[in-house]
């Protein structure tokens, strides 16, 4: 069993570091609103008062913040966790940050002490239940080494080198961001042709975007939605798949119509709602003409 100082206890991070305090790991936790630490206090975690106290004695540390600003905040702010990092530590990051930041971060760390970027795929009932698939990127001897603890939190899959893991986590939500956006502009135009929504999400939900169809119908039906995955997020990462594919010569048109509508949603509100809340700002009498 290891010990792990726990960085971010977000909607992801909370039920992602209780089930490696329940795996038998001595777990730490720090958060920056302090109060957020307080239900894995109670279950026994300890609490570090600064990203560098957690740190202190840990073999691995875990990051599962929101943006790559936060990450920069986190490792290279006041009290920060970069500084305080020994060789033999390994940090491993598992918030969507794209390859671009995960690789400059990993190249300020001191001497001997890697970054391991292993953001995830799965929302939070697989983070509570253990069944995220999980993308890591690192040197063939540290994945060997974090493979263990991230195998508590779900499936594990080595994507290559350091930097690989984020830059899959990005094709993914490429293609998740597609699939709702695509959700929401199918119900759009089968409403005007006064398709019934039930039957549309049925006959939706046996098409190649069944599987959000059928995450994310009971939001669409209900009208609620209650974050899992924040729109803000998800806007989040389609701005990183712009930036990291035009940075890389590709133009692609599709996700930055996608990014348009997320962005759209974000400024009418949704930004705290559910990803799926951008199927409500693509119904909205405004974009019927
Ligand atoms: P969240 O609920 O919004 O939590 C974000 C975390 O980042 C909180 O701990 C927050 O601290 C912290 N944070 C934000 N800005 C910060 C700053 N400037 N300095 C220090 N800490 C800061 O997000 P989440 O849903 O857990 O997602 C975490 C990451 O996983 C994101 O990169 C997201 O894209 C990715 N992800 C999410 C899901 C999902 O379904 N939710 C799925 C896959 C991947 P406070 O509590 O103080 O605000």
């Amino acid at each position: 069993m290891a010990k792990i100082g726990f960085l971010g206890l977000g909607e992801m991070g909370t039920p992602m570091a209780s089930r490696l305090l329940h795996a038998g790991h001595e777990v730490v936790v720090w958060n920056r609103s302090v109060e957020r630490t307080a239900p894995l206090a109670k279950e026994g975690t300890a609490v570090a008062s600064t990203p560098a106290k957690a740190a202190a004695g840990r073999e691995f540390v875990i990051t599962m913040l929101a943006t790559p600003e936060a990450l920069e905040q986190v490792l290279f702010g006041a009290e920060g966790l970069a500084p305080a990092l020994l060789a033999g530590q390994v940090l491993i990051d598992m918030s969507t940050v794209g390859p671009d930041e995960a690789r400059s971060a990993a190249a300020r760390l001191p001497k001997g002490a890697p970054l391991v970027d292993a953001p995830v795929r799965g929302s939070v009932p697989q983070a509570a239940s253990g069944r995220l698939d999980i993308f890591v990127g690192a040197a063939d001897q540290d994945y060997e080494r974090v493979r263990p603890i991230l195998e508590a939190l779900g499936s594990v899959r080595h994507t290559g080198g350091p930097g690989s893991g984020a830059a899959m986590k990005l094709v993914a939500n490429l293609a998740l961001g597609a699939a709702m956006v695509t959700l929401g502009e199918a119900l759009s135009l089968g409403e005007s042709f006064e398709l019934q929504r039930n039957v549309l999400l049925d006959v939706l939900g046996d098409s190649p975007i069944g599987p959000i169809v059928k995450a994310k119908r009971a939001n669409v039906e209900s009208g609620q939605f209650a974050p899992s995955f924040k729109l803000r997020h998800a806007a989040k990462d389609l701005r990183l798949v712009m930036e990291t594919a035009a940075a890389r010569g590709r133009d692609l048109k599709q996700a930055r119509a996608n990014r348009a509508w997320f962005d759209e949603a974000a400024e009418r509100g949704a930004a705290d709602l559910d990803f799926s809340a951008v199927v409500a700002t693509i119904d909205k009498e405004e974009h019927r003409g």
